[in-house]
């Protein structure tokens, strides 16, 4: 097991020639490399992006605080508000007083998705009206890395990660899908499309990288 500091590096086979990092939780590096590189070449690597990674683990480390409850299991989140959690095999499951009851773990985005979808759907038309675009087949399933995609017919998918959050994130989400409607790319323009609905798109972006970690805790076991 290689060692950066006091944080473990796991390393993932790359393409050749090339190398990079990213940090899943506090206290691990994931390094993605060329398996024909020393580890001195990585460690090399590692030491290049020494400050990068300190502010990772400094974020990780508080997000893991400020969530600590929703990552163990006992509160689960519904539009951005911590819920109780009552997993039992025997519950009638569904989102009842502040608690969500789920039979297994990886029920949990489903019962929350029944909660939650309709509310959202109407969301996704309130903007598609407002932007002048049309849209084809919504659907959800585990967004492993994404929150959301928009194909070439305007299929749009969505994780269902997404009831987890506050509401100014999922319409972050939806109008960034919607603006590929207007422009199939990540160009100027396309930018200049979702500024004019949200100017505060930024932000918005910005904050939705602290609820990645859901994808980790409910995308491994079941779908999410
Ligand atoms: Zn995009």
């Amino acid at each position: 097991m290689m060692r950066f500091g006091n944080d473990k590096v796991i390393l993932v086979k790359g393409k050749r020639g090339k190398i990079s990092l990213s940090v899943p939780r506090a206290g691990e590096i994931r390094v993605t490399a060329d398996p024909a590189l020393s580890g001195e070449a990585i460690l090399a690597f590692l030491c290049r992006h020494e400050r990068f990674i300190l502010r990772r683990m400094a974020q990780k480390r508080e997000e893991e605080t400020r969530f600590s409850r929703v990552l163990s299991y006992r509160k689960a989140l519904v539009g951005g508000r911590e819920y109780d959690l009552c997993i039992d095999a025997s519950v009638r499951s569904g989102v009842r007083d502040n608690t969500v009851f789920a039979r297994e773990e990886a029920a949990v985005p489903h019962v929350i998705e029944r909660r939650c979808k309709e509310e959202f759907l109407q969301r996704i038309e309130l903007f598609a009206r407002r932007m002048g675009v049309s849209y084809g087949k919504v659907s959800f399933g585990r967004g492993k890395s994404r929150w959301g995609s928009c194909g070439k017919e305007g299929k749009l998918f969505f994780s269902r990660a997404l009831f987890m959050l506050p509401s100014s994130l999922c319409d972050y989400v939806i109008v960034h899908e919607l603006s590929h409607r207007r422009e199939m790319n990540h160009s100027v323009a396309f930018w200049k499309v979702v500024a004019s609905i949200l100017p505060d798109w930024r932000e918005r972006r910005e904050a939705l990288k602290q609820y990645e970690f859901l994808t980790d805790l409910y995308g491994g076991k079941g779908e999410l």
